[in-house]
């Protein structure tokens, strides 16, 4: 394509520079009536899934339909909901937390034909276009990463992966029939970018062999201590080698140490260590972020490793929909995931959701690991223990 300036100036590039200008001021997209009522609002009711109301004081209504989004999306699709707020919302949407996208209209009437519109949306291919749903006691949007569509240090793929899990659960999406909500999150890598360290289920992506070691251009592409002290473990260390007669700085890493995290190959380009079949996914649940009842908690890794199958990542729905399952079968109102493993005793989780147990899920990193293990005669007898 033929070049296009936008007036840019690469002779005199801080001239007419513009810059800490900062975001625009959100109250300059609020709808009229969350603008009329900000700080007044009285109190919401959940009308269907998907579907809420907010009361003001003044007795002002806002509507919200909440629909799902891919979080990765083209222009044109942007361009599709636009037109949908304006044909039913006066120009205005916004985008939620966890990436879904929400339509707001000030009636009843209102609300249940921007309601049938969203729902006739379909893509070619089949799916929902705008699927409602996301609120209350379900599964909502997948919090998730880069994957292979943009990231360099990855083990696995984000957005397929998601795709996967949300058609496996979509039945949860459009409903509310679990004990409590449940957030799934997905990282496709140990950075953990996003929420899965404190998600009801995390998935992250996880590799099983340590980097390999490109010595001939180590030196020049890498500042070597910051990869010696890039590692959590101090499994590598400076070294010289010998290369084609001639002597070299690298670094060596010790595989016995090594446990694959990653963080040498982020702070040196000469580390590579993606792989294939080594790469795959831990699962981890019993996270959350919220203080009620309990205080918030981190997620523990229950499944050490599940393979890539691209496309359609058939062991990791599997296991992911029968986690689901257990606890929404098994677990009190209002309890999180966590709460129900925490109050059953992680033996019975294994137990009831028939996850094998292995090796790879005892703490061992450091001192902290010595109070994750048992220091207590408490425990039930599962059907593990033959
Ligand atoms: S989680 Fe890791 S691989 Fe995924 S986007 Fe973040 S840094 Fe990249
Ligand atoms: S992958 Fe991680 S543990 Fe292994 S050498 Fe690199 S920084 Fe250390």
């Amino acid at each position: 394509m033929a070049f296009i300036s936008s007036g840019y100036n690469p002779d005199k590039p801080m001239e007419d520079r513009i810059t800490d200008i900062g975001p625009r001021k959100f109250d300059e997209f609020l709808p009229p009536v969350i603008k009329k009522n900000f700080g007044e609002w009285d109190y919401h009711e959940i009308l269907e899934p998907g579907i809420l109301v907010h009361v003001a004081k003044s007795g002002d209504k806002v509507y919200t339909i909440r629909c799902g989004g891919a979080r990765l999306m083209t222009t044109s699709h942007i361009r599709e909901m636009l037109e949908i707020a304006d044909k039913h919302c006066g120009g205005h949407l916004r985008f939620t937390t966890r990436n879904n996208v929400e339509f707001m209209v000030d009636d009843e009437a209102k609300m249940k034909a921007l309601k049938e519109d969203l729902a006739s949306r379909k893509f070619a291919g089949g799916s929902n276009k705008f699927p409602i749903g996301g609120t209350g006691a379900g599964i909502t949007n997948i919090v998730h990463t880069q994957g292979w569509v943009h990231c360099h240090t990855p083990a696995t793929d984000a957005s397929g992966p998601v795709k996967a899990v949300m058609d496996d659960c979509y039945e949860h999406f459009t409903s509310m029939d679990l004990p409590a909500p449940l957030r799934i999150s997905l990282a496709c890598c140990l950075n953990m970018c996003g929420a899965v360290h404190a998600s009801d289920i995390g998935l992250v992506g996880i590799h099983r062999k340590p980097p390999i070691i490109d010595h001939s251009v180590l030196d020049n592409v890498c500042e070597i201590p910051l990869a010696v002290s890039a590692c959590p473990l101090g499994a590598i260390k400076p070294t010289k080698t010998e290369l084609q007669g001639e002597k070299v700085n690298t670094v060596a890493v010790n595989e016995n140490r090594c446990m694959y995290c990653g963080n040498c190959y982020t702070m040196c380009p000469a580390l590579p260590l993606a792989d294939k079949e080594g790469d795959g996914i831990a699962i981890m649940v019993g996270g959350k972020i919220s203080n009620r009842i309990s205080e918030p908690k981190f997620s523990k890794v229950v499944v050490a490793y599940v393979p890539n199958e691209p496309p359609r990542w058939p062991t990791l729905t599997k296991t992911v929909k029968n986690i689901v399952e257990v606890y929404s079968k098994n677990a009190r109102k209002y309890e999180r995931l966590g709460d129900w493993a925490e109050r059953i005793g992680w033996e019975k989780f294994f137990e009831l959701t028939g996850i094998p147990f292995t090796h790879h899920c005892i703490d061992d990193f450091r001192d902290p690991a010595y109070y994750t293990w048992r220091q207590s005669t408490q425990f039930k007898f599962t059907s593990h223990v033959k």
